[in-house]
């Protein structure tokens, strides 16, 4: 069997959309998630066990009805790595990192840029538009390069040089903006109405599913058995939203039992509109002030998302929690573990370990949990925004210090 997905439905207010042609947001303006028929999977973990490792042995949980339409360039079971050292420092014993800068393009978004273009090109679609703070851009320009497909990037100036790079190699038309995220938004929203697609943050329904197999994996290598907490940098949220629903479906399935992990959103102090809603008890999220969005974590400068609601409901139905992390807490992190353990994180990634740290020290933590931190890509995609003082030049002649 292949792919036992039914319909697309609507993750506000329920309403029902034929998953078989294009589709964006509901008429309610909320983003559609991806329904199986999960009755109907009878694949076992030991099968899925012996299937290559990629992201594709989980196809009966993707959306990709016919295998000839998938568009891979290798990727999924990024290595589940253990980072005892920092974990000393913070207080937490078991502490592992699922290292994402693995990926093709070097991020997690390949994930949702491989299901997304692979089901895109599944119902026909040849041109493909979003916005991106960098790291979708030249994720989804890649797969669409790779499927033959036209892609148009529009990202802000500020956004990382190196991700803007790799989506003009892979021949996308790529626009800047002097502006947010939000404004790269608005640009793209235009390529829509001449026709592109908008494969934009949550307005398509598949690229969470893509990164659904990020919480699947988890529970794989763990040999389905959870780990107590799940850390995740939050802009739009899709991760943690995939993660959710990956843990609903395979407990659907029988095939995770037990209490489910603690889901941690984790945003910068510059941006954390999710942060402030979750304090609040609010069920969505006002969005951050645009023009008082910023951190050098690019990929969490989101100021308000479609999926607000979502993210809210994961972690609070998970007994989780939402943390704010200052920037140089963040960047404190990430030397501090690439030092301690080898472990290059991007500032994303480097956030989830600053909030382990304040979650630990705060006392949300005991310390005794497995926790599972999310680095969703590499560092080199930050190589220009990294602050980094220049070096001394030594003369060829100089006697070396120290
Ligand atoms: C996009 C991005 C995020 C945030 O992803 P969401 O799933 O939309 O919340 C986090 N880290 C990196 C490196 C990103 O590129
Ligand atoms: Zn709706």
């Amino acid at each position: 069997m292949s792919s036992a997905l039914s319909h697309l439905e609507c993750g506000r207010c329920g309403t029902r959309y034929d998953a078989d042609v294009p589709q964006n947001l509901c008429t309610c303006g909320r983003p559609l998630l991806a329904r199986y028929d999960l009755g109907r999977v009878t694949v076992t973990p030991a099968e899925v066990a012996a299937r290559p490792p990629d992201l594709w042995r989980y196809r009966e949980l993707l959306p990709v009805r016919d295998p000839g339409n998938v568009v891979t360039l290798g990727e999924g079971m990024t290595p589940l790595v253990p980072v005892p050292r920092f974990g000393v420092r913070a207080g937490v014993l078991d502490l592992l990192v699922k290292d994402e800068a693995l990926l093709p393009t070097g991020s997690f978004k390949a994930r949702g840029a491989a299901v997304g273009v692979s089901r895109a090109h599944e119902l026909g679609i040849t041109r493909i538009t979003m916005p991106t703070n960098g790291n979708a851009g030249a994720a989804w320009a890649t797969y669409a390069a790779r499927a033959g497909m036209e892609a148009l990037v529009v990202a802000p100036a500020l956004a990382p040089a190196f991700t803007r790079a790799e989506a003009v190699l892979a021949g996308a038309r790529v626009h800047v903006v002097d502006g947010l995220i939000a404004d790269a938004g608005r640009l793209a929203a235009q390529a829509v109405e001449r026709g592109w697609f908008s494969t934009a943050t949550l307005r398509e329904p598949y690229r969470v599913e893509g990164k659904k197999t990020m919480g699947i994996e988890i529970a794989e290598q763990l040999g389905w058995r959870l780990p107590d907490v799940i850390v995740y940098p939050t802009g739009g949220g899709v991760g943690l939203i995939g993660i959710r629903k990956a843990l609903d479906e395979l407990r659907e399935l029988g095939w995770i039992s037990g209490p489910l992990p603690r889901l941690v959103a984790v945003q910068a102090t510059g941006c954390a509109p999710i942060v402030r809603a979750f304090e609040s008890g609010a069920e969505t999220a006002d969005p951050w002030p645009a023009d008082q969005a910023r951190t050098a974590a690019f990929g969490i400068n989101v100021a308000g998302t479609l999926g607000d609601f979502l993210v809210l409901d994961a972690v609070r139905d998970s007994g989780g929690t939402a943390v704010a992390v200052p920037d140089d807490e963040i960047m404190a992190a990430q030397a501090e573990c690439a030092a301690s353990d080898g472990m290059l994180m991007c500032p994303e990634g480097a956030a989830t370990l600053a909030a382990v740290r304040r979650l630990r020290s705060g006392g949300w933590l005991s310390g005794d949990e497995r926790v599972v931190v999310l680095n969703t890509g590499a560092a080199a995609n930050y190589a220009d925004t990294l602050p980094m003082p220049p070096p001394a030049l030594l003369s060829p002649d100089a006697v070396l210090p120290g």
